[in-house]
């Protein structure tokens, strides 16, 4: 059986609003936000998660599923870990407005007109709509007209939202005929072990570890420190505008970092036979790391979703599946021998206590990865590990343009060189 996913698009418009009844829609944006809260609310107090839905439609001022869509998105929102500040405090319930998410024909229409345009109709409130045009990009336009009018591609879920006080629709657009492969028909799984300054890749095939490469990212580990420190001082001037702009200065930085990064990776992956992306699974982890300190769980958890989300999405585009697994000691398990404990790993480097293999430890980290999602989704048997190529290092530069590779830690002892020493990307 095959069970291959459909491709997701979203199309960004602004809306030029032909109804006078703007503010209904600024006012349903801002009921999201009270959804939102509400959700998060109910469940920082223990409430059953399934529960929660009924609960916070029987008070929303909105068409019922479209609560239901806010209320999911709250919970994934939870359970992802965006849900902390710095001081591990629900950051996101704060005022102001929320996107309004709906589904097609439930909370929101669209229409081609005579003219050539899109009509749009958004249900801000129960049986009150606010109507008008789209604007936006003619290729953003032409999809979306293709979309509404033919099978392949299918309009979904949209998000009504403000963005610099201007009203906006996101569009996803689902391609039915497209898709990306079934994971389970694999013949290479990409390991991706993703860290606060750096990502490393392992690339497992039946015949061993075809190669590997490390991201190194340390701008985005330097930038999130500076601004968590001003952020702090300005918060505790009671400078609390500032303090959100710096909030979203910093977002935006690390997002297009990571945006480079992820891309950088579905390259990567590209090259070798029909390959899946597996990574950790992020709910897994909360229970395997010890995080020491508030910041460092802040620090950890951004990146790693949405480093994971961007690439699993640009993979998507090539077709390439992605796995999830279970994180449980994959950066304490020596790859060549097995064993496991803690002491095996001194930061970057690890050594294993029972065979003395040595290594850089983020790169052992990747291989335990792929080799979990082998087990997890492929019906070929994970190789024997015998030896190991050669660690890539590249490094991402502020300008977001890579340096020249090298080859690191010449001095660590245990790596079987394979002759491909600085090969270039
Ligand atoms: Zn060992």
């Amino acid at each position: 059986m095959t069970t291959e996913q459909a491709l997701v698009k979203t199309v960004d418009f602004q809306l030029d609003i032909q109804s006078d009844n703007e503010s209904l829609l600024y006012d349903a944006t801002l009921e999201a936000r009270s959804v939102y809260n509400e959700t998060i609310r109910l469940a920082k107090q223990g409430v059953d998660w399934d529960a929660i839905p009924d609960r916070v439609a029987d008070d929303a001022d909105l068409v019922k599923n479209t609560t239901q869509r806010v209320v999911a998105k709250a919970l994934g929102a939870m359970e992802n870990y965006y849900e902390y500040n710095d001081f591990n405090q629900p950051s996101h319930t704060k005022n102001g407005t929320y996107p309004l998410r709906a589904n097609y024909e439930e909370g929101y229409n669209l229409s081609p007109t005579d003219d050539g345009d899109v009509a749009f109709r958004i249900s801000a409130k129960p049986y009150n709509h606010v109507k008008g045009v789209l604007k936006g990009s003619d290729a953003h336009l032409d999809l979306l007209k293709t979309a509404l009018k033919s099978d392949e591609w299918k309009t979904t879920t949209s998000e009504t939202l403000w963005c610099d006080g201007e009203p906006e629709l996101h569009v996803n657009i689902r391609n039915t005929e497209q898709t990306v492969r079934d994971k389970q028909d694999s013949r290479t799984v990409v390991g991706v072990d993703v860290n606060e300054d750096n990502v490393a890749l392992s690339a497992l095939s039946e015949g061993g570890v075809e190669d590997t490469l490390v991201i190194d990212f340390p701008e985005i580990k330097f930038e999130r420190h500076r601004y968590f420190t001003m952020r702090k001082r300005v918060q505790n001037a009671g400078k609390e505008s500032i303090h959100d702009t710096l909030e979203g200065r910093e977002e935006r930085f690390v997002r297009d970092r990571l945006h480079k990064v992820s891309r950088h990776i579905v390259e990567w992956s590209r090259q070798f036979e029909k390959p899946c992306i597996v990574f950790e699974d992020l709910k897994e982890m909360r229970d395997s790391i010890d995080y020491g300190t508030r910041m460092n769980r802040r620090l950890h958890h951004l990146p790693f979703r949405a480093l994971q989300y961007y690439t699993s999405y640009k993979a998507s585009f090539e077709s390439i599946p992605t796995g999830w697994i279970d994180p449980y000691k994959t950066s304490q398990r020596c790859p060549m021998c097995g064993h496991a404990e803690r002491a095996n790993r001194n930061k970057k480097r690890f050594k294993c206590r029972s065979c003395s293999h040595q290594d850089h430890s983020d790169r052992g980290a990747s291989v335990n990865i792929a080799v979990k999602g082998i087990k997890k989704h492929q019906d070929w048997n994970v190789p024997a590990l015998n030896s190991l190529p050669v660690v890539r290092k590249v490094r991402r530069r502020a300008s977001g343009a890579v340096d020249a590779p090298t080859v690191t830690h010449p001095t660590v002892r245990g790596y079987q060189a394979d002759g491909r020493m600085g090969v270039s990307d």
